[in-house]
């Protein structure tokens, strides 16, 4: 089965997932997401199992530069 392992693993990369910073305990999907422009989005995460809030940027490259 390492055809499957390796799509989940792919696909688990894709994904924003963090570890809270208070706890470590592993966050899935971000409370909301901004859209600072088009290279930047801000995620704010809010911990189930502490509570804990915190803010975390996400950059990627133009698309121009992404495709030279
Ligand atoms: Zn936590």
């Amino acid at each position: 089965m390492e055809l499957r392992s390796q799509k989940a693993r792919s696909l688990h990369q894709s994904r924003p997932v963090v570890p809270c910073a208070q706890c470590g305990d592993t966050l899935f999907a971000p409370e909301w997401s901004e859209y600072l422009d088009e290279c930047r989005i801000r995620h704010l995460w809010s911990c189930d199992t502490c509570g804990y809030e915190f803010e975390s940027e996400v950059f990627y490259p133009p698309l121009g530069a992404r495709a030279a």
